[in-house]
Order: structure tokens, then sequence, then C-alpha cells
């Protein structure tokens, strides 16, 4: 996992150096992307309303992530995405006898994607939140997570939201480590105020760009912080100090209820600490 994340970090090296130019933090697409979204848009043009019947009938179950948020999603040495939610996504796909193809796009555009059927199902360490509960359904929580702060090492900052107010802050754009650093008071309880909220479109950029030397601070969900501690070989630091109480699901199209109960039975297989050993498995931790 740390040789696979060392990889996606130099990538994200190359693209930050593509963009150096650019001077800002709100990156623009890369081609990548846009072959990402091309390729999303063929599936929307194919996709019926994913009702169960109709994905049994398809042979085949989407799902739409962002391959940047490991240990949920990566990209493996061979190019697919790996990660604990493709495993549970497998599982899924499995039990209904049909094939999974993954979709990896930007974390932003997940839920309006998943709106316009380009995708039957999100599974992207998605946080359930209010706000998100107006667009999509949820499946049950598998995951229990927290916005953490991960700074230089030797930097003096603490987690406090007095001492981020201000400072530049580097967040994947659209999570609710976006939110946070952007004060967003009545979604996360954050009462940072005037942050410089750099946002990328990975959190792996945004290790990226905090490790050399562009940003006070990231603000990222707990484990992808300490993946990205552990990938950066001491030059970062995680603040022990859990900001938010988040919990993670599958997300589904607004009424798709078959298949968010059909998901829900497969996660029920998982509880009693099978997800975390999933997690670990994806950490590298032995
Ligand atoms: N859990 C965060 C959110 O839902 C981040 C998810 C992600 O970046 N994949 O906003």
């Amino acid at each position: 996992m740390k040789k696979r994340l060392a990889l996606l970090l130099a990538g994200a090296m190359v693209l930050s150096a593509a963009l150096t130019g650019c001077g800002a933090a709100k990156t623009d697409d890369t081609q990548k992307t846009d072959d990402k979204t091309a390729a999303a848009t063929d599936t929307a043009a194919a996709g019926a309303t994913p009702t169960l019947d109709a994905i049994k009938q398809k042979g085949e179950i989407i799902m739409l992530t962002n391959a940047q948020f490991p240990p949920f999603e990566y990209l493996g040495d061979d190019g697919t995405v790996k990660g604990v939610d493709p495993d549970l996504a497998q599982a899924v796909a499995d039990k209904l006898g049909v094939k999974l193809k993954v979709v990896d796009m930007d974390f932003n555009g997940i839920v309006s994607a998943l709106k316009s059927g380009k995708g039957d199902f999100a599974a992207a360490g998605m946080t359930v939140t209010e706000e998100r509960k107006k667009e999509v359904d949820f499946t049950d929580e598998y995951v229990t997570s927290s916005q953490m702060v991960v700074v230089p090492a030797g930097s003096t900052l603490t987690a406090e939201d007095a001492a981020l107010s201000g400072k530049n802050i580097a967040v994947q754009e659209g999570t609710t480590g976006d939110w946070y650093a952007s004060g967003d008071t009545e979604n996360t309880g954050s009462t940072i105020k005037d942050a410089n909220v750099l946002r990328y479109k990975s959190g792996v950029e945004a290790g990226m760009m905090l490790a050399q030397g562009k940003a006070d601070a990231i603000i990222i969900d707990q484990k992808p912080a300490e993946a990205i501690v552990a990938s950066q070989n001491g030059k970062l630091t995680l603040l022990d100090k859990k900001l938010t109480d988040e919990k993670y699901a599958f997300a589904v199209q607004k009424g798709q209820d078959d298949l968010r109960d059909f998901i829900n039975g497969v996660l029920a297989e998982y509880k009693d600490g099978k997800v975390d050993e999933l997690i670990t498995q994806h950490m590298g931790i032995k």
C-alpha cells in the first residue's frame, strides 16, 4: 500500500507541477478526468433507472467513486480501483450475480452523477450528512470516521478552530473536510473563521501540497490522513484531535429502496469487525 501510495503521490506531483503555473489550488480538470467524465457519460446513456431488477437484467452494477482516498479506494498497481469500498461492492455484485464496474471520478461530482444515472450507487467513503440526504438515499452506515488535521512535521499549529482560523488549509473539494475548513457551522459544527481554503481534486494531492510547504494544514478524514502521513516518510504529522464524528454509507438514487435494502443485507454480513479487517488489509498494516 505504501508503494502504491508513493506512486499515486508521484502522479499527483506531476499533476501539481503541471498546475504550478495556475497558482491557484482550485485545479482545472486534467485530460484524465475528462476521459473519466466521458466514460461516465457513455454509461449514463446506457443506463436506465437503477432498480434492482434493471441491474440484474443488464448483468452489471456500476459503482461511482473517487480512487484517491486510501484505504477506502485507491488505484492498484494494475490500474484497477482497489480498497475497502470496491471489496464491499464486489460482495454486492457477487451476491446479485452481476459484474462490478467501477467508475472513477472527482468526489465533488459523485452525487450529481448518481442522480443523473451515471452509476447505480456511490461508494466513496462518503459521510452521511443532512445536506446530502436531500439529494440521495443512504444505506446503513459501515464506518465511523472523523475529520483530522495534518500539519508539516515540526509545525506548532494546533487542531483548535481558533488556531486554524485565517490559515491556509488544503482540502479535497466538496468533502466534509472542505466544509469544516470553510467554517460551515451548520453542517460540521466548525467555528473556523476566514481560513484560506485550498481545494484540490484529491486528498492525496492536498497531502503533496502540504509536504511541499504550500499549506499550513490539511483537514481530511482519519484513515486517509493516516495513509497520507505514512506515505510521506516523516514529513507530515497527524494531530491527535477529532474535529467531527462522521459515519460513511453507500448512496443510491432517491427511492431505490430495493437496491438500498439489498446493499444493507451485504453490509450486515460485514458487521463485527469485518470492515476493520478490510481497512487494516488496505492500509498495509500487518
Ligand atoms: N468523508 C468525506 C466526505 O464524505 C470525504 C470523502 C472522500 O473524499 N472520498 O465528504
